[in-house]
């Protein structure tokens, strides 16, 4: 057995536990980071193959909250933020057998077939609508009642496709999308508050979220790489097995298997897990099986990604970040993103790269399929709706059963626990997407603040 001191463990290597230990390293902190897989970045992986550089995983970020962008500026000169153009700018919706862009302005909102026209006429009251005052009604109900239903059905649908591969009716408003919550709650209405928000005086900062899609220059994972180097690699476990931790007076053991059999226990004063829900029985046995339910049973919605590229690309226009299908239009995938429009290098010159995914919260049946039967699916779904039926010359899957956890109606219990875990364990903290959001830039804007509290709280000891 070999023991190992540091002042902080972290468990997982996806881009939560690499920003976590890269701002605490930052603060001088001795950290290690345990990692079960052979590599670290977590679900972010790009691959370059036969002149596309596709990803894995998460396509493309949004530079939505100020600790992504400062993030990027702190790792100047290690890795290149690749911000899309304007092009990003436009997205589809597929209606009737054809996409229809979303109206970006007054003329087009006017225009759209996307929307009825008695919900374009309601949309002019919804200033003067009243707010709900349900704390756990769900995004369907609330888009309903303030906009109407073809806004629910050809916008909201397709973008909760889009962002949680999850169900309106499921997710709770004021957990999946509390700053729509907030602009209801704090001003009577979304676009009341909208107008209100504008006009009230910015953090100083507030410039640099700037909400750009972005990428890096080599794919996502150049991130990943760069945080790593950042680290140092001898502060990061790879290949770590039977991980367990538990909790002694004032300290933790978090104790694991290397690939060749080595066991390992490592003392700290504080353990950071960034695991999912369902890890985290395994991970944390000393916790009570109660508070530990409402995170062990959360529910994750499955996403089957495939990479999709043609060396010449012949089929419709693609000037978009991608189309979105809406679960009205009953089609297989939940929506195509468009990476070689927005970004360089992504696929040939004259060629193209998609990113298709399928399966969410309403078809989990996806994953069971084969990578035939799945195969099939993407050419079918790309020649519908992309106007092409030459057979790609890329075509990769990636499964992922755990893909984005669900801010349902279930998170009210699930934040108790962790509060509950965390005052009674001091030095234990629960991280990564069971709170604080599930995109690129909640995990580093968590991993910040929480680098952040502990720096602070050791300094006034
Ligand atoms: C298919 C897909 C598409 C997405 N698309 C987008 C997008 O377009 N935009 C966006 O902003 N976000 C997107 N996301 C979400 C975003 O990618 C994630 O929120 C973020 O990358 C998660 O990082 P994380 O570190 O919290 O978790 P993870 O990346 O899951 O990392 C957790 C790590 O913990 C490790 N681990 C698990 N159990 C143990 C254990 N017992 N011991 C040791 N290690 C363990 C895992 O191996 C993993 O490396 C997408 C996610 C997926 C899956």
């Amino acid at each position: 057995m070999k023991t190992i001191e540091k002042e902080i463990v972290i468990i997982g290597a996806g881009l939560t536990g690499l920003t976590l230990a890269y701002y605490l390293k930052k603060a001088g902190k001795s950290v290690l980071i345990i990692e079960q897989k052979e590599r670290t970045g977590g679900v972010i992986q790009s691959v370059t193959e036969n002149e596309f550089t596709y990803e894995t995983g998460p396509t493309t970020g949004v530079i939505g909250s100020l600790e992504m962008a400062e993030l990027f500026e702190d790792l100047q000169g290690k890795c290149t933020l690749e911000t899309a153009n304007s092009q990003a700018k436009k997205r589809y919706i597929w209606k009737k057998s054809k996409w229809e862009a979303l109206p970006s302005g007054l003329v087009s909102a006017v225009t759209t077939p996307l929307f009825t026209l008695a919900d374009k006429f309601r949309i002019l009251g919804e200033p003067f609508r009243k707010a709900g005052g349900y704390p756990d009604e769900s995004i369907a109900e609330l888009v309903k009642r303030r906009l109407g239903k073809s806004f629910l059905d050809y916008a909201v649908d397709p973008f909760i496709s889009g962002v949680y591969a999850g169900d309106p009716q499921q997710l709770i408003t004021r957990y999946a999308l509390p700053k729509l919550y907030a602009l209801e709650k704090n001003y009577g209405g979304f676009i009341r508050g909208s107008i209100k928000k504008h006009g009230e005086p910015k953090l100083p900062n507030a410039h640099k979220v700037t909400r750009e899609v972005f990428s890096v220059a080599g794919g996502l994972k150049s991130l990943m790489e760069a945080l790593n180097a950042e680290i140092g690699e001898e502060n990061i476990s790879t290949n770590c097995r039977q991980t367990k931790i538990t909790a002694e007076k004032n300290s933790f053991k978090t104790l694991f298997t290397d690939l060749s059999g080595e066991n390992y226990e490592i003392k700290s004063a504080t353990v950071i897990t960034t695991v999912g829900g369902y890890a985290l029985p395994n991970l944390l046995p000393f916790i009570d099986e109660n508070k530990m339910k409402p995170l062990a049973e959360m529910t994750y919605a499955s996403v089957v990604q495939v990479a999709v590229g043609y060396k010449k690309w012949n089929g419709i226009k693609i000037d978009a970040f991608g189309g979105l299908i809406p679960s009205k239009e009953k089609r297989n995938a939940l929506g195509i993103l468009f990476p070689s429009a927005l970004f360089e290098g992504r696929a040939p010159q004259d060629g193209a790269l998609f990113s298709v995914f399928l399966g969410g919260i309403k078809k989990p049946e996806i994953l069971t399929k084969t990578d035939a039967e799945i195969a099939r699916i993407v050419q079918e779904e790309i020649q519908i709706t992309m106007g092409i039926d030459t057979a790609p010359d890329l075509l990769r899957i990636h499964r992922h059963r755990y893909a984005i956890a669900q801010y349902d109606i279930a998170t009210g219990k699930r934040l108790e626990s962790i509060e509950w875990i965390q005052k009674n364990f001091d030095g234990l903290i629960l991280a990564g997407n069971i709170r604080d959001g599930i995109g690129m830039s909640d995990r580093v804007k968590q991993a910040k603040l929480i680098a952040e509290s502990i720096s602070a709280k050791k300094t006034e000891l």
